[in-house]
């Protein structure tokens, strides 16, 4: 997409520092970085969520995401990860262009999990939300 930054950045239109690159897919580090090492991976194809990635992108995408684990784990020693995706804009995504961030966490920074991002619990017992996503999936 030409007004994309992330489709820029893969592009080389944009500078961005760039850590690893396949054919499909390209990481980089966060402009605004939530912690040491934050790192962006992307498809180089323009898709906005997850369930627009193509069957052919999806495997090199988390390749890359396990590659620049092991790069930044090697380089910065961070004592864990934090893995996602804000997949939609009221998950709170803001560049509508799919990207994994990954997060070194260090013991001490106070960050928590993945968790902690929301508790919007359920009035009903779980078995009737399963009950409901299989009958509409046909599971
Ligand atoms: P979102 O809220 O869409 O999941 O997060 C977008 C992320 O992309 C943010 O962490 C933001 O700092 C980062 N970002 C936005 N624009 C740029 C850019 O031009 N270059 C880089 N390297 N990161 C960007
Ligand atoms: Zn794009």
């Amino acid at each position: 997409m030409n007004d994309c930054i992330f489709c820029k950045i893969a592009r080389d239109e944009a500078k961005a520092e760039k850590l690893f690159e396949t054919e499909k897919s390209v990481a980089f580090l966060d402009i605004q970085p939530r912690s040491p090492g934050h790192t962006l991976v992307i498809p180089k194809k323009h898709v906005v969520t997850i369930t627009d990635l193509e069957d052919e992108d999806i495997a090199e995408v988390f390749k890359t995401t396990r590659a620049v684990v092991q790069i930044l784990k090697k380089a910065l020693d961070p004592d864990g990860f934090n893995i996602g995706i804000n997949d939609g804009r009221f998950a709170g995504q803001d560049v509508m262009h799919l990207h994994v961030n990954i997060f070194p966490r260090y013991a001490g920074d106070g960050g928590k999990s993945i968790h902690s991002i929301v508790y919007n619990p359920l009035s009903e017992d779980i078995s009737e939300t399963a009950a409901r996503i299989r009958t509409s999936a046909n599971l």
